[in-house]
């Protein structure tokens, strides 16, 4: 069998830069230990990651005898990364550092009635505004990640199909290329997440997770044996849409009772609007001053945490429908980690301890006996995070070098 070099090279490359990121100070022996990889190659990569400035050597070993090892350090503020997510009601916009640390923020409201050209344009915006007041010098900004949900083509970035957004058939990659002289990446949101939580968060030493995001949509991100897995058409990780009752709501995508349709944001909205309408009494009426449209989520589990029976039951139903999803998925992978995502996971243990119940209860005895269902710890800002880290990732695997390019090499 034929390998590629290249890929050898770029595989090679972002092991070595995980192995320093996730070791503090470590030695190129140590990394070609734990690596496996030749110490001629760990120096020649490692000299690379020196001549950006991405990692310094930062002083010798005490040694008991035998020339002391030159540790080396990854240095995560030498350069930053734009990440955009773009959700249903919301474009935020952050300029991170190579360990996810957010320099600056900036956030506009998204509405599905924008055309597409004002979308495009508010989107362009909020780029715009993170470059220019974020602070931080352009020779040290990477590149532009953005996450955003839907069916993201692989070959083309085209976004074929974004049922939150209501878009279909969007070239976003060329309209931000087009305006923004910066390395780009246009990639789904789940892959987006995948990376936030394998690049600097809580999956940094697993090589087998799942992360859940449940939101206006509900969708899975997977990465197995090492690699983000994203299926034979790109399109992996559709739990949303997993059938669990066929003889319930219709889906946008032709079936019925798919999890999406019985435990997202939407679908509690779309109950909870349902039986207000059926004149049940709840205190949502109130919360939203009679603007049902307005309702959302947020506010169901609010008045759920206050005790209204109405909240409580829908919470409690959506819970219950999600654990069940969730045991599916873990039935299937056997996974380290579920990581939860998405606007749902601000509600923190008020969310976690019901639905780790409702996977325990449906889940298979054998199969996840090892994984644990955890809060994302970057909270509203993961999609953002992880659109940083997966441009990052990208261009670091690639070798590229914004000094050489400076440099005029
Ligand atoms: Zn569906």
């Amino acid at each position: 069998m034929r390998v590629d070099k290249t890929v050898i090279n770029e595989l090679n490359r972002q092991e070595v830069l995980n192995v320093i990121r996730c070791n503090g100070s470590i030695s190129r022996t140590d990394i070609a230990h734990m690596t496996g990889l030749s110490v001629p190659t760990v120096m020649k990569i490692v000299d690379s990651f020196i001549g950006m400035g991405l990692v310094c050597e930062t002083g010798k070993r005490q040694s008991n005898g035998g020339k002391p090892p030159m540790l080396l350090e990854f240095v995560p503020d030498a350069y930053f990364c734009v990440g955009i997510d773009i959700g249903a009601t919301k474009i935020l916009g952050i300029m991170a550092d190579c360990a996810g640390n957010i320099a600056y923020r900036y956030q506009i409201p998204n509405d599905s009635s924008y055309s597409d050209e004002e979308f495009l344009a508010h989107v362009a915006d909020v780029i715009h505004d993170v470059l220019t007041n974020s602070g931080v010098a352009r020779p040290q900004i990477l590149g532009i990640g953005v996450g955003m949900p839907g069916l993201i083509r692989s070959s083309d970035s085209m976004v074929v199909f974004s049922p939150v957004l209501h878009r279909k058939d969007l070239r976003l990659y060329d309209y931000l290329a087009e305006r923004f002289d910066l390395p780009l990446m246009v990639d789904s949101i789940h892959r987006a997440l995948v990376f936030g939580e394998k690049k600097y968060g809580l999956c940094r030493n697993s090589e087998n997770f799942v992360t859940v995001n449940l939101g206006y949509g509900i969708g899975a991100g997977l990465f197995i044996n090492g690699s983000v897995y994203s299926g034979s058409s790109g399109f992996a990780g559709e739990i949303g849409h997993t059938i669990l009752n066929p003889l319930g709501p219709r889906c946008f995508c032709g079936n019925r009772g798919c999890l999406e349709t019985l435990g997202s944001a939407l679908a509690m909205t779309r109950d909870a609007i349902n039986r207000i309408r059926n004149n049940e009494q709840t205190m949502l009426t109130e919360m939203v001053s009679g603007k049902l449209e307005k309702l959302e989520a947020k506010h169901i589990f609010e008045a759920a945490k206050q005790g209204d029976s109405l909240a409580c039951d829908i919470v409690s139903n959506a819970i219950d429908y999600i654990g069940m999803g969730i045991a599916n998925l873990t039935n299937i992978m056997d996974p380290d980690y579920v990581v939860i995502e998405g606007g749902l996971s601000l509600s923190g243990d008020f969310l976690l301890k019901p639905l780790k119940e409702a996977w325990r209860k449906y889940r298979m005895n054998y199969s996840g006996r090892n994984t644990r269902i955890v809060l994302s710890e970057f909270g509203a800002d993961a999609t953002a995070i992880g659109a940083s880290a997966m441009i990052f990732d990208l261009l670091m695997t690639k070798g590229y070098n914004p000094k050489k390019l400076l440099d005029g090499e």
